[in-house]
């Protein structure tokens, strides 16, 4: 298929090895030439900032005894027949998420992000994502005039759901697509310019199949929120999380450094120790979600360790893809906003392509794709 990670052969391993300054001097060459960058990342990833990668995030003694591994712990059935086991996985990964903060490869990438955009390329890309989405705007709105609703046309997303964030702008000439839930990228890239292929568990939906329809089907939780999780039994119970006003629900600034210090101290003396689940390995997260921007609709029923939907009060999930999981629901929005974005990008390569070579500031386009962190244990993002 195509979508395996390439494993070089044992001598071809050799090579790149010896030649390992050469070939970092080459892909430095290559992103600091292309005109887009587009960035591809797995599990890897978030790893880096000291999260569980899918091989350890549930090895820990509570799901040992119980005989579960990860891929028996995230499906949506727990949902139903062990309340407390499914919110105390997602819980706490939710919780993990949210104190951890990204690694520094985001603020080095965003760097090259600006670098980009600063060129003529990005304004092109930002012009022509505008055009093609204000065009698909137009014909949503002509449709829904006619009274066609989305479910008539699925293959035809349909800008018409309200947003669970706010969007403003367009791409440019960089975007991020990732299978991580974390929603990490939000602390460093803008909100037009990330694909999250899984959904992230800052999103939230309706555990009902057809609840809501043409509604806000999927929400967000709460800044302030966390999970009561029991770290020993990895239970969350039913009763009230944490009041979204208590005292260290906001993000606190002060002390950071200090907190940071204690916490690379633990880091380098569990160096030997993988992340796991509730055990994770990174600093004190510093700007959660700066560039997801809030609207109206947040704090919807999200007061319990339980949340439930808010519009038929049946219990909420994550709206992340799990196994076995034909419930699921994308952010539509986001899933248009990379397709026109590829859109745009592939029109403007064609007119680069047509235009002769005397034809000055016409060159072909060169993009470079940056793959970090993606494994073959879940292979999403090669597909
Ligand atoms: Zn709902
Ligand atoms: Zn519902």
């Amino acid at each position: 298929m195509g979508n395996r990670p390439l494993r070089p052969e044992p001598d071809e391993a050799k090579e790149l090895k010896a030649d390992f300054h050469k070939n970092c001097a080459l892909s430095a060459f290559a992103l600091f030439e292309a005109d887009v960058l587009i960035l591809v990342t797995g599990a890897g990833f978030s790893a880096d900032s000291g999260l569980a990668v899918y091989a350890d995030v549930a090895n820990v003694k509570a799901y040992e005894e119980r005989n579960l591994t990860y891929q028996d712990i995230c499906t949506p059935q727990w949902l139903h027949s062990d309340p407390e086991l499914f919110y105390g996985f997602w819980g706490q990964c939710f919780n993990d998420y949210r104190k951890t903060q990204p690694h520094d490869g985001y603020s080095i990438i965003k760097q090259w992000r600006d670098a980009k955009n600063s060129g003529r390329v990005a304004s092109e890309l930002r012009a022509l994502t505008e055009d093609f989405t204000k065009e698909v705007e137009e014909k949503s709105r002509r449709m829904m005039e006619e009274g066609m609703t989305d479910f008539c046309l699925p293959s035809f997303p349909l800008i018409t759901r309200p947003e669970p964030y706010d969007i403003e702008g367009y791409a440019g000439a960089f975007f991020t697509f990732t299978s991580n839930v974390d929603a990490h990228s939000f602390d460093v890239f803008q909100a037009n310019e990330i694909r999250e292929i899984h959904g992230n568990v800052e999103l939230w939906q309706c555990s009902q199949p057809n609840c809501c329809r043409g509604g806000e089907r999927i929400f967000r939780a709460p800044l302030g929120h966390s999970f009561t999780v029991d770290t020993e039994t990895m239970l969350a119970p039913m009763g009230n999380g944490q009041p979204h006003d208590a005292p260290n629900s906001k993000p606190d600034y002060e002390g950071e450094t200090e907190t940071i210090a204690k916490q690379q101290a633990v880091k380098s003396e569990h160096a030997e120790t993988n992340a796991r689940i509730s055990k994770t390995l990174g600093s004190q997260r510093q700007y959660p979600l700066r560039f997801m921007p809030h609207h109206n609709s947040e704090f919807y029923e999200f007061t319990h360790n339980h949340p439930r939907c808010h519009i038929c009060r049946s219990l909420a999930r994550p709206a992340i893809l799990m196994f076995d999981d034909l419930n699921w629901v994308d952010n539509d929005a986001q899933e248009q906003r990379w397709h026109i974005w590829n859109e745009s990008l592939i029109s403007l390569c064609e007119d680069r392509a047509e235009a002769s070579d005397e034809d000055y500031g016409k060159e072909r386009l060169k993009i470079c794709i940056l793959e970090v962190g993606c494994g073959d244990r879940v292979r999403t993002c090669r597909m």
